[in-house]
């Protein structure tokens, strides 16, 4: 049976998983939801004996349905291959009492990649279904991450362009230098002077603008979006939650149906709500632990019930989750008011016209199996030296946040379910960060000796990732206002009337 996708502002909007990744977004600016969450084929059983390439393809053929399996196939395997540095693609790493699931060994060494190099086999998959001629134009806001890992994915590819928005000052110089290097000739880099809310809000407002969308179509272009909003980098996400319970039975730290609790470092909520997604399709998950950093607007909500970002945005060194608006909320703001399209719709205008909403009573209940807090600065930076110093590994500060949560976590409720931590990042990538935690007498060195020095600490290789932006020439260097994002598209595309 077919499963279809629906707008969470409008429950007459209904369309194939193929066209929801085409289009991104739904044209009322809602984001595209399945009908129904479907239940895991295989048996739990089963997980153990099978790779992260069968794991994900359980995964995707029951969300994406208008896919055949050869198409499926064909988009898991050229996605998950030697880009990885194992072939495990997501190790789990037991540490600290808890067990990382590494999901940072992809081509630009963050998260991210898990879906992005998949999103664009399915997208030019998904073209192809639906007799697309227009080139598609991907247009991402980026807090850091997706916007290399993007790149990194659609560089190159036949028939798409993609630009990337990022916040000047908001992103670690090894994430600039990693996306101003970028090579591909359909690739365009843009720093935005504002922050990531700023470039996610003017993204949203260039795939709302009807007239620019008319202009597109005449010069043979449609937009998307790698941002998470877009369901095909959602249900990626699902497979590595899947795919780390089968690892967890195999190593004999569960039994099959036994719960085990998921942490997640959380920004735009598109990771935890993948493990969401996970534990609705009949994996066992209890906790869904929630961590933020100071901009922890999920936090209160968890508590309050209230949606509010009437508040500073704080600049950290965890960039990836800098965000008070996490877009991805809204898909779990549907379900919890019962699939209501409508009262989705008035809650999502109230955060546009009032910077707030409210939840009811009723949806507060069904927020139960999340827990919510978050970690100080001085506490992220504290957890990766007392990790470091106890059990010799390195966490980066989005995971050492997450590492820290859930120690608060444990002191406050005493549970001790086995727990799985997403690790997002490499410490790699946040070289500064991590090592003026471990001490500040490294202040004085360069990046890149840091990262050496940091393969010395941890005893690991440099990942290729860092080794190619050593010596790398900057390829992109433009700046604009935030008041001047669509006129850099329309510039780009060469649609200037
Ligand atoms: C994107 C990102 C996050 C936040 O993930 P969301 O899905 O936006 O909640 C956390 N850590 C890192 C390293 C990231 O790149």
């Amino acid at each position: 049976m077919e499963l279809l996708y629906r707008s969470t502002r409008n429950h007459e909007v209904a369309v194939s998983a193929s066209r929801a990744i085409l289009q991104g977004l739904a044209e009322d600016g809602g984001l595209f939801v399945p009908d129904s969450i479907p239940k895991l084929e295989t048996g739990l059983e089963a997980l153990p004996g099978m790779t992260y390439q069968e794991t994900a393809y359980e995964v995707l053929k029951l969300f994406l349905t208008d896919f055949t399996e050869e198409e499926l196939k064909h988009c898991i395997n050229s996605a998950y291959d030697k880009k990885f540095d194992t072939p495990e693609i997501a190790p789990l790493k037991a540490a600290d009492g808890a067990w990382y699931l590494e999901l940072f060994h992809g081509a630009t060494i963050a998260f991210k990649d898990m879906a992005l190099s998949i999103l664009p086999h399915l997208m030019t998959t998904a073209a192809k279904k639906n007799q697309v001629k227009n080139d598609i134009v991907i247009l991402t806001a980026t807090s850091g991450d997706t916007g290399k890992a993007a790149l990194a994915g659609f560089a190159d590819v036949p028939g798409t362009k993609i630009i990337v928005f990022y916040p000047r000052d908001g992103v670690s110089p090894i994430q600039e230098k990693q996306m101003v290097t970028q090579k591909g000739n359909n690739t365009y880099v843009v720093a935005i002077k504002g922050n990531f809310d700023d470039a996610q809000t003017g993204v949203k407002h260039i795939f709302g603008d009807q007239a620019l969308k008319e202009e597109m179509e005449e010069a043979g272009y449609q937009f998307s979006s790698a941002n998470s909003i877009n369901i095909g980098r959602l249900v990626p996400q699902i497979a590595y939650y899947v795919y780390a319970y089968g690892r967890m039975l195999a190593n004999g730290e569960l039994k099959a149906g036994e719960k085990m609790n998921v942490v997640v470092p959380t920004g735009n909520f598109g990771n935890i709500l993948a493990a969401y997604y996970a534990k609705n399709m009949g994996l066992p998950i209890d906790r869904l632990i929630c961590a933020s950093n100071d901009n922890k607007v999920l936090v209160d909500f968890f508590h309050t019930g209230a949606y509010d970002r009437n508040r500073e945005f704080i600049l950290t060194t965890s960039p990836s989750m800098d965000i008070l608006i996490s877009s991805n909320l809204e898909r779990l703001i549907y379900r919890i008011a019962g699939n209501d399209a409508e009262k989705t719709r008035q809650l999502m205008q109230a955060l546009t016209s009032d910077g707030r909403y409210e939840i009811t009573e009723e949806m507060k209940e069904k927020l139960d199996g999340f827990y919510g807090s978050y970690a100080t600065e001085k506490e992220t930076a504290d957890e990766i030296a007392r990790v470091y110093r106890e059990t010799g590994y390195v966490l980066d500060t989005h995971t050492a946040v997450a590492s820290k949560v859930y120690r608060k976590y444990r002191e406050e409720t005493g549970d001790t379910r086995k727990t799985v931590i997403a690790s997002t990042a490499s410490p790699y990538k946040f070289t500064r960060s991590v090592m003026d935690a471990i001490d500040p007498k490294y202040a004085s060195m360069t990046d890149f000796e840091l990262v050496d020095q940091l393969s010395v600490l941890s005893g690991t290789r440099v990942p290729a990732a860092i080794e190619e932006i050593r010596t790398a020439p900057v390829l992109h260097d433009t700046v604009a206002e935030v008041s001047g994002m669509k006129a850099i598209v329309k510039k780009i595309l060469k649609i200037e009337k």
